[in-house]
């Protein structure tokens, strides 16, 4: 298959490449897409052969179900039954980087939703996504454009790297915002919300904007959100967590990659530092790549002092890079 790359102007886009790209969603073939969390691999979500299409290109396991992205908050009421704290949150937060589960409308096959009878969905802060999901008038199942396993991309070209082949078209809208997946919350049961995924949405805004905590899964439920089994988001290469205060990892420090903000005491071969917590958000899928195209040996990635705003999201995803 030959993958067509299309640059697209992120805030006024082309409408005759918008159109291009629906045409693949409405034919049933595969669009990876920006979305202002990190870079998506399109399908129409409500065609099963579709859908099967994603989890082959990317090579995901079958039970993993997928977020169905929309184009507007009316969207979601024919896809599933919401209730008044997921209409209030979809109010306050969307467009935006929080996913909500909720009770699946039969018209949802099973493959897009894993098999199971809740399905999440999402409205994307992107103009290029909200675009592209209007005019193909079907809501779009997107999981991050990358191999499984692998970090997500952040801009085109890494998944031009790796989906070049694999799908028919990728719109290049530039570099995503967050560069970490959405917030995946449990609004199923309303008087007992639950957080299935840290990511782009902090806890606290959520929280306040509920008056409620959020509560963490019970085994039950983590087997009804598959994907937080999976080890993902990791480099080829071993990724160990130093905490700033305590003592340096006891590796070759001369063939060893490093990403953080702090800066160690130590020379390390070849190191990717940020400014803050939201900084090295945006940069640690990237910064992984890179550091693993370079030849080092492994990554040292700083543990967040803080879980707060993205923080939770960025802990989560380095810890699960280093194999949980
Ligand atoms: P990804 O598409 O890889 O960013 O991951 C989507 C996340 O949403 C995974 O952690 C899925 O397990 C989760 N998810 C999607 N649909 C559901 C659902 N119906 N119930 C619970 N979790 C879901
Ligand atoms: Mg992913």
């Amino acid at each position: 298959m030959m993958t067509e790359l299309l640059q697209v102007s992120k805030w006024n886009p082309e409408p005759e490449i918008i159109s291009r790209a629906a045409e693949v969603i409405r034919s049933g073939g595969l669009a990876a897409f920006p979305t202002e969390t990190v870079y998506g691999l399109g399908a129409d979500a409500l065609n099963p052969e579709a859908v099967g299409k994603i989890y082959a290109a990317k090579g995901r396991p079958s039970d993993n179900p997928l977020i169905l992205h929309i184009s507007s908050i009316e969207q979601a009421a024919s896809l599933v039954h919401t209730n008044a704290e997921a209409e209030r949150l979809m109010r306050i937060f969307w467009p935006g980087p929080l996913t909500l589960v909720l009770p699946a409308r039969e018209n949802i096959p099973l493959r897009t939703r894993g098999g199971l009878d809740t399905a999440a969905v999402r409205m994307p802060d992107n103009p290029i996504a909200l675009a592209l999901i209007a005019a193909s008038g079907t809501p779009i199942a997107a999981p991050s454009a990358n191999i499984s396993g692998r970090p997500s991309p952040t801009d085109a070209l890494t998944v031009y790297h790796d989906m070049n082949g694999r799908i028919d078209i990728i719109l290049d809208g530039g570099s995503v915002d967050v560069g970490i997946e959405s917030t995946v919350i449990d609004v199923t049961d309303p008087q007992k919300i639950l957080m299935l995924r840290p990511g782009g949405m902090s806890r606290e805004l959520i929280e306040d904007s509920l008056n409620m905590r959020l509560e963490l899964p019970g085994t039950i439920s983590i087997k009804r959100s598959p994907g937080t089994r999976y080890k993902h988001y990791a480099p080829n290469i071993p990724v160990i967590i130093w905490k700033k205060d305590n003592d340096f990892p006891d590796i070759n420090i001369n063939s060893a990659g490093y990403i953080g903000i702090a800066e160690p005491a130590y020379r390390i071969g070849k190191s990717i530092i940020f400014h803050d917590t939201a900084n090295y958000a945006h940069g640690l899928f990237a910064g992984f790549r890179k550091l693993e195209a370079e030849g080092v040996s492994c990554i040292v990635a700083e543990w967040p002092e803080s879980s707060s705003g993205l923080g939770e999201g960025l802990r989560d995803r380095i810890s699960r890079a280093a194999g949980g």
